[in-house]
This record gives structure tokens, sequence and C-alpha cells, in this order.
């Protein structure tokens, strides 16, 4: 058997010619524009070439980007300060501080700066806690563009066991929280969890967000498991320079797995695409309007 290799990037693309025409109607049938504000401090080489990416997607799809690139000494008040004008002006619907800030800077407090009805990373604790409770809440985009991923592959996900390799903030919790919404059976596996293989085997689901290259074994998978991998690890090449590989080994998982995400290719994509869409989903309530599905 060989899975079936999900194509994230022929997903996103969709998902993002969505958007695309829902912010083609806001603006011909309400005059509404959506925006998007990303803020960068300091010269981080991944980070700038992230928010170049969420920038150039914004504007294809037809939205406004304003991006904010401040020193990597900015105060905390000063960033502060541009968080409360973002919150203040009605042509920002979705506002991104990237991370991670520099060690100066409180995430935490920054992060819930952001007014949660524009955290279009979904990373404010009122978001957190709407999600958990299952009230509307802004979702991070990562964990949301794995849920669209498995309820395109499998339908309905209600009643599968569901193991969720990873408990951070921004990836493994929400994870979690968005398959107990689908009635999943979830299991949170993390560092101090005993004997993984047998926990991961559990699963008809496997979600891994670990940030360790190729860590999960096809022989620890279910036969027929559905596999999201999460992971963007570089790794040396045998002959030479880099490559990337995923939380997954997917030479064996592939034998096992019923369908696999790659790296790249596989949730990465989804990530900016579920950028856009929540920013739009952002500025439909703020301005009354209905929702896009
Ligand atoms: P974190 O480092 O914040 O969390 C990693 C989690 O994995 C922790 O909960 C940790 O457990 C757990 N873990 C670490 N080692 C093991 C182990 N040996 N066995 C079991 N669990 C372990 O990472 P993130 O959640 O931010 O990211 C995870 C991965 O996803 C990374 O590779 C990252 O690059 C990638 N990523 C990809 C994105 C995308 O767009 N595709 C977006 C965001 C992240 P504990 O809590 O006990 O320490």
């Amino acid at each position: 058997m060989t899975a079936k290799i999900i194509d994230g990037k022929a997903f996103a693309a969709q998902l993002r010619a969505r958007v695309a025409e829902e912010v083609a109607q806001l603006r011909s049938a309400h005059g509404v524009q959506p925006g998007l504000a990303v803020v960068l401090v300091g010269e981080d080489p991944a980070s700038q070439v992230y928010v170049r990416s969420k920038g150039k997607a914004t504007v294809e799809v037809g939205m406004k980007s304003v991006e904010h690139r401040l020193p990597a000494d900015t105060s905390q008040v000063a960033l502060l300060e541009l968080i409360g004008e973002l919150n203040a002006d009605p042509s920002i619907h979705g506002i991104l501080v990237q991370l991670p800030l520099p060690a100066h800077l409180d995430e935490t407090l920054v992060i819930n700066a952001i007014d949660p009805d524009k955290d279009v990373d979904g990373f404010h604790i009122f978001n957190a806690g709407r999600l958990a409770t299952g009230q509307k809440a802004m979702v991070p985009c990562t964990p949301l563009g794995c849920l669209m991923l498995l309820r395109e592959e499998l339908g309905t996900l209600a009643g599968l066991e569901a193991v969720v390799i990873g408990r951070s903030n921004i990836v493994g919790k929400p994870m979690a929280q968005l398959l107990l919404r689908d009635s999943c059976t979830v299991t949170v596996a993390h560092s101090r969890t005993r004997d993984l293989p047998s926990v991961v085997r559990r699963g008809d689901i496997v979600v891994a967000a670990v940030g360790r290259p190729q860590m999960v074994k096809g022989d620890w998978l279910k036969p027929g498991a559905t596999v999201i991998d999460v992971g963007i690890n570089r790794v040396d090449r045998p002959d030479a320079g880099t490559r990337l590989v995923g939380d997954v080994e997917f030479d064996s998982a592939v034998k096992v797995a019923r369908a696999i995400t790659p790296v790249p290719g596989g949730v990465g994509p989804m990530t900016i695409a579920c950028l856009l869409a929540n920013t739009l989903t952002a500025c439909c309530r703020i301005h009354g309007l209905p929702e896009p599905e």
C-alpha cells in the first residue's frame, strides 16, 4: 500500500482563489476592503521571508497590505503604541506580529495587546479561551489549515482517534481543540509521553508538530492512518547543501498510512492561505457582514 499524498499546495491555491472572490464581492457590494497589517521587529532572516510572502499573498487576493518593519531595539512601549494605532485604524482588520520577538520584548503582553477581533493569528488569550469553550474565535492558522486538509480528506471526523504530537500554544493545543470540536477522541502527546510509538499507533489521525526531523516512523503508525506533518526542519544533505524535512519519516510512513502530507508542499502553504481566510473573516465580523463558509 502506498499512501495518497495530500496536495496542500493545490488546496491552498483553491482557498486563496475563494478568498480572492469573496474580497472582490465585499469590495463591489459593500465598498469594504479587508486590510492586514504585519509587524516585524528586528532582522531575523526567516521572519523577513515569511513577512514578505505574507504581504505578497495579501495583495494577490485584493486585500490592503501594510508592513511595519521596526528596528531590533524597538522598545516595548513603542511597539504597544503601534499596536494601539492599528487597533484603532478602521482600514485594518487583521494584525499579525511576527514571532519570535527579540528577547527584551514580552511576547505574551504584546500579543494580548492586539484587539482580539483583529488577532488573525488567533494567539490572544481571548481567542484561545473562546476556542476552548466552543465560542466564535479567531483560530490559529496552522492548525486551521491542518483541519481543513483532514476534513477534505476524511469528510466527517466524528469518532476518529486523533493523536496530536506536540502541545505548543500555536500548533499542538489549538489543533487538539479543533479535533475535539469535530468530535474526535483526542490524545495529546509531548516530550514526557511514555512509549510514544504505542500512543501514536492509536491514531486514525496523527498530527506531528514536534520540530524533530523525521522522528515519527512508519512502524509507529496504525495501518491506514491519515498523517499530517506540521514539522519544518532544515537538515544537511549527504552530498551538499540542505533540504527541508518534516517530523515524520516520509519514506517509511508512506507505506503504512492511507494519506500523508509531504514536506514541503503540505501544511506549509495552508498557513498563509488560512491567514488570508482569517483576515477576511475578521473583516466580515467587524463590519457585521455574513461570514464566508
Ligand atoms: P514547539 O517547540 O513550541 O513545540 C514542540 C512540541 O513537541 C512540544 O510540546 C514538545 O513537548 C514536543 N516534543 C519535543 N520533543 C518531543 C519528543 N521527543 N517526543 C514527543 N514530543 C516532543 O514547536 P511548534 O509547535 O512551534 O512547532 C512544531 C513544528 O512545526 C516545528 O517543526 C515548526 O517548524 C513547525 N511549524 C510549522 C508551521 C507551518 O506553517 N507548517 C507553523 C508553525 C510551526 P514539551 O511541551 O514537553 O516540551
